[in-house]
C-alpha cells in the first residue's frame, strides 16, 4: 500500500485525513504520522503565509523520513479585519506568541468585529506535498460569517462563533461528519487528491 507522512502528531487528525482521502482516491493510502517517522520536537513555522506554513512541515518530514510528505496549515481570515486572525488563529489572543484558549481567541474576535456591519468570513485550510521530485501546495476554503452569539458547543476554535454558507448551520451546532463535507480540511484535500493522482497516472 502507497504510505504518506502526515506531518503532525494528532491522531484526530490523521484518522480524519486517512478517512477523507481514502474516500476520494482510487488507490488507498496508509497515513504515517511525525512519531511513525520519529521526528520529535518541534518544527518551527515561521512562514508569512498557510501554504508556507504548510510546506515547512511537510519539508521537514520529507527530509526526515525520505517517504513523500503531506502538511496542513489552517485557520479563520475575517474580511473586515483584513484577514486576522489568519496564520495567527491559535494564538490571536495570545501575548507572548503560545496558543491561546479558545474562549479567549473567540472573546477577541468578538471585540474587533464589534463596530463592523461585514462579518463574512471563511476558514483556510492550505496543504503542502513534497517528495525527491517535486513540492505544491493546494488550498480549500469554507466561507460564511461570524455570529454576535455563541451557538453550540461542537467543533472546536472559532466554531461556534462560524455560520457555514454551504452548511446553512453554524460548525458549533451541526455533526462533526455534517461539518466535514463542506470544511475546508475537505476541500483542499480533496484538490490534493485530484493533482496527486493526475501526477501518479502520467
Ligand atoms: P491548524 O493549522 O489545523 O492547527 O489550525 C490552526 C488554528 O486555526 C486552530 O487552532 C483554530 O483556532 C483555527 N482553525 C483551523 N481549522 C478550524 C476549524 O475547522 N474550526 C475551528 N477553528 C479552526
Amino acid at each position: 500500500m502507497k504510505k504518506l507522512v502526515l506531518s503532525t502528531r494528532n491522531q484526530h487528525k490523521i484518522k480524519e485525513v486517512e478517512a477523507i482521502l481514502n474516500a476520494c482516491l482510487k488507490t488507498p493510502v496508509e497515513i504515517l504520522s511525525l512519531d511513525d517517522i520519529e521526528l520529535y520536537g518541534e518544527i518551527e513555522e515561521n512562514g508569512t503565509t498557510f501554504e508556507e506554513n504548510a510546506l515547512i512541515k511537510a519539508r521537514a518530514a520529507f527530509d526526515k523520513s525520505g517517504i513523500p510528505s503531506i502538511a496542513d496549515d489552517s485557520g479563520l481570515t475575517v474580511d473586515a479585519l483584513d484577514g486576522a486572525p489568519g496564520i495567527y488563529s491559535a494564538r490571536y489572543a495570545s501575548m507572548d506568541g503560545r496558543d491561546a484558549d479558545d474562549e479567549e481567541n473567540n472573546k477577541l474576535l468578538l471585540k474587533n468585529l464589534e463596530d463592523k456591519a461585514d462579518r463574512s468570513a471563511g476558514y483556510v485550510c492550505a496543504i503542502a506535498y513534497v517528495d525527491k521530485d517535486r513540492e505544491f501546495t493546494v488550498r480549500g476554503e469554507a466561507r460564511g460569517r461570524i455570529l454576535e452569539e455563541r451557538q453550540g458547543n461542537g467543533g472546536f476554535g472559532y466554531d461556534p462563533y462560524f455560520f457555514s454558507d454551504d452548511a446553512n448551520a453554524c460548525f458549533g451546532v451541526i455533526s462533526a461528519e455534517e461539518k466535514n463535507k463542506y470544511s475546508h480540511r475537505r476541500r483542499a484535500l480533496e484538490a490534493f487528491a485530484r493533482l496527486w493522482e493526475e501526477e501518479n497516472d502520467k
